[in-house]
């Protein structure tokens, strides 16, 4: 019988699937199906700048050959702008965002972060900032531990609609865990600097956040996260030694199992975060190098 855990992949289609984003898959899966639950993918293509839908379709080829399948239908964040805009709205109304023209220019001896409330003016193009004010996060990160941060950690009003209309990852994340019922987030560690910022959207918005759990990145010999933007090589589709490569960064060994359904069933069984636990990257290991 299923439980009421409802666990998610969320990627962003900027390249194909590569080991690090495998292995982040692979964790959200494990847990969910672990505990029974529901599992579903969602490709959060909000920016049309840098997400194709070639790398969609890839992605879901790949996912599809490793058997790991949405339990419900595959949500396109870019059908969803007007809900994102209704949520922006319900903010505008309770002042948590401000307009804002600041330039790249301008911001630059901040380097690039927008420290301060500006006073902008909306009848030029202008993009929507959220209002942070120093409050004090925490949460028990279900691999990571207790963790405590400031809303603006890094000292800045996170962009939540772009000047040319696109709506930010912050803002999309948030509102489609909530209304798809997310209970669990099984994410790479790469994310934990925006965990404060959605948990004070949480807030804002009166919902309840999910647990969230942050699993080891996957790091390069200069402990650079493996992606796209280092260029890292596409994986396989359907390999068996990518998967039992892929499960090693998880702490699980599943070399007697000879294909996928197997490998993954005995996966499932052997699931154990806490393996994972405080750990924030894990190093690629040699035998992994060609791969990235
Ligand atoms: N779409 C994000 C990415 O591909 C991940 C979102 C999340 O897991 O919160 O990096």
């Amino acid at each position: 019988m299923l439980s009421n855990y409802r666990g998610r992949f969320a990627p962003s289609p900027t390249g194909p699937l590569h080991l690090g984003s495998l292995v982040s898959a692979l964790a959200s899966y494990l847990d969910a199906k672990y505990h029974q639950g529901t599992w579903v993918i969602r490709i959060e293509d909000v920016d049309a700048v840098r997400c194709r839908p070639e790398f969609t379709q890839q992605i879901l080829t790949t996912l599809n050959s490793y058997q790991l399948i949405s339990d419900e239908d595959i949500r396109l964040q870019s059908e969803h702008s007007t809900l994102y805009e209704t949520h922006l709205t319900a903010l505008k109304q309770s002042h948590n965002v401000f307009p804002c023209n600041c330039t790249r220019q301008s911001l630059k001896e901040f380097s690039g972060l927008h420290p301060h409330i500006c006073s902008s003016d909306i009848t030029s193009p202008h993009s929507w900032r959220l209002k942070t004010n120093n409050e004090h996060y925490q949460y028990n990160d279900l691999i990571q531990g207790e963790m405590a941060f400031f809303d603006d950690l890094s000292n800045n009003h996170p962009i939540l609609k772009r000047k040319d209309g696109y709506f930010s990852y912050q803002l999309a994340v948030v509102v489609d865990d909530h209304l798809q019922d997310i209970t669990h987030l099984i994410r790479g560690a790469d994310l934990i600097e925006t965990t404060a910022q959605q948990l004070h959207l949480y807030t804002l918005l009166g919902w309840q956040a999910p647990q969230i759990g942050h699993i080891p990145l996957v790091v390069n010999q200069d402990n650079e996260k493996i992606s796209k933007q280092n260029h890292a090589k596409p994986i396989l589709n359907g390999d068996l030694h990518t998967l039992k490569r892929a499960l090693s960064y998880l702490q699980i060994e599943v070399n007697e199992s000879s294909n996928i359904k197997e490998a993954l069933a005995l996966a499932i069984s052997k699931w154990n975060p806490l393996l994972l636990a405080k750990q924030k990257s894990i190093a690629i290991t040699a035998e992994d190098l060609p791969f990235i």
